[in-house]
């Protein structure tokens, strides 16, 4: 890769993804390293960049219900989530029906309609869905922030979309209807709550465990780990570990109400913005050399669970 156009222009952007190339752009969950979908010989090349394993599926992004039927068969119960939540951070694992798009060589496709609207101009403007797994070295938290991915995929990619609108933290919820029952793959800023108004009948792919399929490719590599140790703690630990090493040469923390004048250290008033600052925190430790992330236990609400489900695997590394 000779140069990265970091730009605004969608129109530019959209343009080269038509031709093959590679873009990197934010959405309302975390940046995107996207191909065009159709491209598969591109979609191959984000794998390559990316460290991917070559057995975990990307999500493919999308304008409109109707540009998703194209690729793929539309049930009663998906058409009901997609008005309802889309554009938003849902993702949807359905049964393709074209040949013609990325898929690994599965029989179902993740899709997405973005909210971000950089994101949506750039579907748009490049006339093709794009698959896109999140823009970061494979295994390590997403990027949330711009300055993280010109440092990192300058010179790597052909294209980066600027935008001032946000980017809200966490990946996309992941339901797979491509079965006989709806599952949550993968929590998300979508709760279970908001899903159980338009689909009752949801199981969590946590309670399948005894199961011997691997329900959704990517939920077996290790995901969303920095450098540094992770440690989940509860309040009560939270506080007496702030106490002794606030100060000291190896720690970094992340927590509501906690006072610190080191610029890694990262204190959050509610779980939303605990979404939203999780992974620049876990990046902005491991630039600071940290050994040690001390996050404290989110509050229980209805993104808990989101919140913890990226938290466990942080802290786990598996
Ligand atoms: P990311 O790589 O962070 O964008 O996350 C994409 C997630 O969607 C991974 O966990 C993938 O395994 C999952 N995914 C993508 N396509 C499929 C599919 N066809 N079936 C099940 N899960 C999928
Ligand atoms: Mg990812």
């Amino acid at each position: 890769m000779d140069s990265t156009l970091v730009t605004d222009d969608t129109a530019i952007l959209g343009r080269i993804l038509a031709k093959g190339g590679i873009v990197v752009f934010p959405t309302e969950t975390v940046y995107g390293i996207g191909a065009d979908s159709t491209n598969f010989e591109a979609c191959r090349r984000i794998y390559q960049i990316k460290n991917r394993p070559l057995d975990n599926p990307l999500i493919a992004h999308f304008d409109s219900l109707e540009q998703i039927e194209e690729y793929c068969f539309l049930s009663d119960v998906a058409i009901r989530l997609l008005n309802h939540f889309s554009p938003g951070p849902l993702t949807l694992v359905l049964r393709k029906k074209s040949e013609s798009i990325f898929t690994l060589g599965l029989d179902t496709l993740a899709v997405r309609i973005p909210s971000h609207t950089g994101c949506l101009d750039l579907i748009r403007a490049a006339g093709v869905p794009i698959s896109a797994p999140s823009a970061n070295p494979s295994g390590k938290p997403s990027y949330t922030r711009e300055s993280d991915v010109i440092t990192y995929f300058m010179g790597k990619v052909d294209g980066i979309l600027q935008s001032t609108e946000p980017v809200i933290g966490i990946e996309s919820t992941v339901v797979d209807l491509s079965r006989e029952i709806p599952i949550l793959l993968r929590p998300g800023q979508i709760s279970k709550k908001d899903l159980a108004g338009v689909l009752p009948m949801l199981t969590d792919v946590s309670d399948l465990q005894t199961e011997k399929v691997v329900r959704s490719p990517g939920t077996k590599y290790r995901h969303y780990s920095p450098e540094a140790k992770v440690m989940v703690l509860n309040e009560k630990e939270f506080r007496s570990l702030w106490e002794v090493k606030q100060n000291d040469d190896v720690s970094a923390f992340i927590g509501f109400h906690i006072d610190s004048k080191r610029s890694f250290d990262k204190n959050v008033a509610n779980n939303r913005e605990y979404m939203k600052f999780l992974y620049s925190f876990f990046t902005d430790a491991d630039k600071a050399g940290r050994t040690f992330c001390y996050c404290q236990e989110p509050i229980a609400d209805e993104d808990f669970e989101a919140l913890m489900n990226r938290l466990s695997k942080a802290e786990s590394k598996n």
